[in-house]
């Protein structure tokens, strides 16, 4: 039984996290020895493992369940004309405004969300007080309707979310900083509201390839594994006598000069990215993207994580190719925020990268007996964002029973990094070598740690704060009657369990199969 230690603020559970997650070896910042590089991480021993866990279970869920899904690996670098024709080069902008007084840069859009963000904030607490103030008989609706707080707090949001999603739309980056001087919304370091106009910068890394010489040439680190696909999209359909609507799916690295990194992993300049494009025929576009959405939100609550972190948010202004767009947002601690992006991409694409290259992409379908180029439905999702909604939402600081405590991961135990620790209560007596043993036996299913340092309550804290979801203890009693004491991490129940039964009890928890039988 743990009551839960006093309630951290969500800035300080977040601080917390970040120092656990370098503290047990997940996630450092990167070249630490020469003070870090902004916005690059580097995953350590457990941070690895839970991100190759969270790869598998996309790549299985993409590629095993779908027998028309398929997967490849491209290449980082590319050729420069294919970021004109993706339109990265002329337009993948975001739109930058600095303070004059801290000199620190910010995303202009961003300020306004987030001021968004807090106002709808203050509705749901407000909504929370009367739910508490009126128990049972409390209308949710006409609270909402009626409440003169609730009122005026969401004409505020109305007015300014309408003045938003215009300037938007008329990319009015005048009006973006009219909106932020409007609102009042100041710079957090230095408190003033001395801001300069809005500017628009260009996130791709670039780089050369070849001497100087030879005449290099400029080329770009990819700022998304997409295109990857869409320039193998011939080569994949052909050998693959792949058959429309089919699927082609990436892991991979992608660079983004981002301008304001300041969330640990969920922003960074060089990250990973799970993405999936589906090809389609022209004008079934929209029922693939409510299947794609409803599949990938199976997909996230199938965790286990609580459905109700996750929620949808449909794009109010559409890219100029794309006819529907939603984002499924988690609730990291700093908020709801974008985790994967599903995207109704028409054949815009596949449509410039022919008309960039010359060579035609078309599919002839036999059934209609025409050729024609195919429509798209993207599904996106950061690795790192994905790890991060994995820690934040497992990360807790428990009180227990006679003043202890404990922090916890409860990782889905299919992702977490460490299956079992193996633990001889005492470094003699033989123990060490029994425990061995079962090691012998459990490391070739499961990735097990054996661990003999200090006492055992220390061991189960360590092995707590990495989430592994099971100690199995080896003592005494274990050389007469070959069982050991299996300590279960969430509910912290030990019981005695033979020897031989050990394999099939941790299989049970930890399969990825269970995961992905449920997806079927
Ligand atoms: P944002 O609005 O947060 O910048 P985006 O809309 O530009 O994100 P997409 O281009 O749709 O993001 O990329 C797809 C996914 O890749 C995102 O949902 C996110 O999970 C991940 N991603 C994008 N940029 C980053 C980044 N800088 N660091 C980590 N993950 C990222």
């Amino acid at each position: 039984m743990c009551i839960f230690a006093p309630i951290m603020t969500q800035d300080e559970l977040f601080k917390v996290l970040v120092a656990h997650c370098k503290e047990y070896g997940f996630i450092f910042p990167s070249s630490e020895i020469y003070d870090g590089l902004a916005a690059v991480y580097d995953y350590g021993q457990m941070g690895v493992e839970l991100k190759n866990n969270i790869k598998q279970y996309w790549w299985n869920a993409m590629t095993r369940l779908n027998e028309n899904i398929v997967g490849i690996d491209s290449c980082i670098f590319m050729h420069p004309r294919i970021w004109e024709a993706s339109g990265h080069v002329g337009a993948f902008n975001d739109p930058l405004i600095d303070n004059k007084d801290s000199k620190k840069r910010y995303r202009a859009d961003v300020l306004i969300e987030d001021y968004l963000g807090k106002i709808e904030e203050k509705i749901n607490k407000e909504v929370e007080k009367g739910r508490r103030k009126f128990g049972d008989s409390f209308n949710e609706e006409q609270f909402r309707a009626t409440n003169p707080n609730v009122l005026r707090e969401k004409a505020k949001y109305d007015e300014v979310h309408n003045r938003f999603v215009k300037a938007e739309q008329e990319s009015n980056f005048q009006e973006y900083r009219q909106i932020i001087i409007d609102c009042g919304i100041v710079c957090p370091i230095s408190g003033t509201c001395n801001w300069t106009d809005v500017r628009q910068f260009n996130l791709m890394f670039s780089t050369s390839m070849g001497s100087t010489a030879d005449g290099s040439n400029t080329i770009y680190l990819r700022p998304e594994t997409a295109q990857g696909i869409f320039v193998n999209y011939l080569n994949v359909q052909k050998t693959g006598r792949m058959k429309i609507p089919f699927g082609i799916a990436q892991i991979g690295k992608a660079f983004r000069n981002e301008i304001v990194a300041r969330q640990f992993i969920f922003r960074m300049r060089e990250f990973e990215q799970m993405e999936m494009q589906f090809f389609i025929k022209p004008g079934t576009e929209l029922d693939w993207f409510a299947k794609w959405k409803e599949q990938r939100m199976k997909w996230h609550v199938n965790l286990g994580m609580g459905a109700e972190n996750y929620r949808f948010h449909d794009h109010e202004k559409l890219a100029h190719y794309a006819n529907a767009a939603t984002d499924i947002e988690f609730q990291f601690p700093f908020g709801f925020k974008e985790l994967e992006g599903i995207h109704s991409r028409t054949n815009f694409d596949l449509g410039n990268h022919q008309k960039f290259s010359g060579k035609k992409i078309e599919y002839f379908d036999p059934e209609e007996n025409k050729a024609y180029t195919p429509y798209v439905i993207e599904t996106s999702i950061g690795v790192d964002r994905m790890v991060l909604a994995v820690l934040s939402n497992s990360f807790k600081e428990e009180q227990l029973e006679g003043g202890d405590t404990r922090v916890v991961l409860s990782i889905p135990a299919p992702l977490a990094p460490v299956k079992a620790a193996v633990l001889p209560l005492v470094k003699k007596d033989g123990l060490p070598e029994k425990a061995q043993e079962i090691m012998k036996d459990l490391k070739y299913c499961f990735n097990c740690q054996y661990e003999e340092k200090d006492s055992i309550g220390k061991r189960y804290r360590r092995q707590d704060a990495i989430g592994t979801p099971f100690c199995i203890t080896v003592d005494h009693e274990t050389l007469n009657d070959n069982c050991v004491t299996v300590r279960d991490r969430d509910t912290m129940q030990q019981q005695r369990v033979p020897i031989a039964s050990l394999r099939q009890m941790i299989q049970d928890k930890v399969d990825m199969n269970n995961l992905l039988k449920n997806l079927d």
